[in-house]
């Protein structure tokens, strides 16, 4: 009796559709082929010592993909086709989207390039493939994310040229510079930075609690990419955790070099997250949690106890971590005040927060709310109330590093600017912080290229030296920037909310 043909496991399967087509090259030697992944110092000595995060088969994984794409386009549809928009908690939360459409959508297609590099830049071939599954799992987010948004661009202003404003507007270079940033530098910095740090560290806070945050306001369509997005982040975080371990157990030279990059990133990950800790605190109408307790759960707890495992290699906790600490209390305030000011420069629309609000922000965040930042809003609101409402006129000085204006403040004072000066073949660099300029100072040839947009623009290289040709040259519209209240997507919300409960209660 003839035996049938036996059916591999998928580990077996994996096996031999990765490492099995493998082979060590004789035409060209390794290094020729593999010109990336020695010279930033990081040895490995047997690659097959890999343990791959996750054990999938190109067809399995179409299998899974395609099936979690069919309820998410499935549940996008009938989001469409109920006008779902209409069941927001509010219109102001749509510049939490907004800011996600064009400075997180486009950090997907950026890791998607990123990733693609790294599958081919490794000589081990299962960092080579779980690389390669990784860069099209990023794809899948750009699209997911560019098709959930798609439909708000009918509905809201904002959307209708996030890849200009990405590659112009000044808000936009901070989280573009952290990926360009990584992506140029050699490929282990750049998996340790996304999939370590970013992925592994940091991601929780902008998954968790933003997304819940997104639920909770009625946001279906966000919430379900998200939900679509998490198991694949699942992998990607094994793959950071994998790629550390992996590098540590190697070699003991390469913990000094691994450390820096965990010191660098960290902070680098740290200050674009202020920008989604701003999302959460002041463009959710209904709040889920504040900036203040997501830090405490998911760093100050989580993360910590991460570090506290990973110490048995020799790793301590990322540099200046207990600064971000004591910054909790403030970031997202800091943030908020200076996007206010420059708002008129943005495709968003930003507010002086309700007096309920500002009542839960005391709450959260207690006395130095209340003696800083509320009389700062109280003073704008008066001048607002006055019709004066308040735009700076003048441009900020930037982080060479991180790119957010210079507006975040000495660890022990908050009421002083935090800015440090490094100088480099004869130029003047600002940082916002120690953390910054640390890395400055490490890399000074690769940050004092950095394309700063305030010294772009008064060189005149955007259009012209004034905000009025910046404006012009970033091709916003009036219509979609400056104050809320009394904007096109206010006007519009509240006509909907007027129409509610009539016969005709779908927007022309
Ligand atoms: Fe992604
Ligand atoms: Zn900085």
């Amino acid at each position: 009796m003839a035996d049938k043909p036996r059916r591999l496991n998928l580990t077996r399967k994996y096996q031999l559709m990765t490492r099995g087509l493998d082979w060590e090259t004789t035409y060209q030697s390794m290094d020729d082929v593999f010109p990336y992944d020695k010279y930033e110092g990081i040895k490995i000595k047997d690659w097959d010592k890999w343990q791959d995060p996750f054990r999938l088969t190109m067809d399995a994984y179409w299998k899974y993909q395609a099936e979690k794409e069919r309820k998410l386009y499935a549940i996008l549809d009938g989001f469409a086709q109920n006008n779902s928009q209409l069941n927001i908690s509010d219109a102001r939360y749509m510049n939490a989207v907004k800011i996600w459409m064009q400075g997180v959508t486009p950090l997907e297609y950026a890791a998607f390039r990123g990733f693609a590099m790294l599958g081919r830049g490794f000589r081990g071939a299962g960092a080579r493939v779980a690389c390669q599954f990784q860069s099209i799992d990023e794809m899948r987010h750009y699209q997911t994310q560019m098709h959930a948004f798609s439909h708000y661009n009918k509905y809201f202003n904002g959307f209708r040229q996030f890849a200009r404003i990405r590659d112009r507007a000044w808000y936009l270079s901070i989280p573009k510079s952290y990926f360009e940033d990584a992506v140029t530098a050699g490929p282990f910095e750049l998996i340790t930075a996304i999939s370590f740090s970013f992925e592994y560290v940091l991601t929780n806070l902008l998954f968790m609690p933003f997304v819940s945050g997104a639920a909770y306001n009625g946001d279906m369509a966000t919430t379900t990419f998200g939900f679509s997005a998490q198991s694949d982040e699942s992998r990607h975080m094994t793959l950071g955790l994998e790629v550390i371990k992996f590098m540590l157990e190697q070699d003991e030279g390469n913990l000094p070099i691994v450390q820096q990059w965990l010191d660098k990133w960290f902070w680098r990950g740290y200050r674009l997250l202020g920008l989604v800790g701003t999302m959460m605190d002041y463009m959710l109408p209904k709040k889920v949690m504040s900036w203040r307790q997501a830090w405490e759960i998911y760093w100050e707890e989580s993360g910590m106890a991460l570090f506290n495992d990973l110490a048995r290699y020799g790793l301590r906790p990322p540099k200046y971590h207990e600064v971000a600490t004591k910054e909790k209390y403030r970031i997202t305030h800091e943030f908020w005040c200076t996007i206010y000011q420059f708002s008129h420069a943005t495709a968003l629309y930003t507010w002086i927060p309700t007096e309920e609000e500002l009542d839960w922000f005391s709450a959260e965040y207690g006395e130095l709310f209340d003696t800083v930042y509320r009389p700062r809003y109280e003073y704008w609101k008066e001048l607002d109330d006055k019709g004066e409402r308040f735009f700076q006129k003048r441009l900020p000085v930037v982080c060479n590093v991180c790119q957010i204006p210079i507006f975040h403040t000495m660890p022990d004072d908050p009421l002083m600017n935090c800015c440090l000066v490094s100088e480099y073949k004869g130029t003047k660099h600002q940082m916002c912080s120690q953390g910054c300029k640390d890395i400055f100072d490490r890399e000074p040839e690769k940050y004092c290229q950095a394309y700063i947009p305030p010294q772009q623009i008064y060189q005149g290289n955007c259009g012209g030296a004034t905000l009025e040709a910046y404006r012009k040259w970033l091709h916003i519209k009036d219509e979609e920037t400056g104050e809320y209240y009394g904007s096109e997507d206010h006007i519009m919300w509240e006509g909907w909310k007027a129409q509610a409960g009539k016969p005709a209660d779908v927007p022309a």
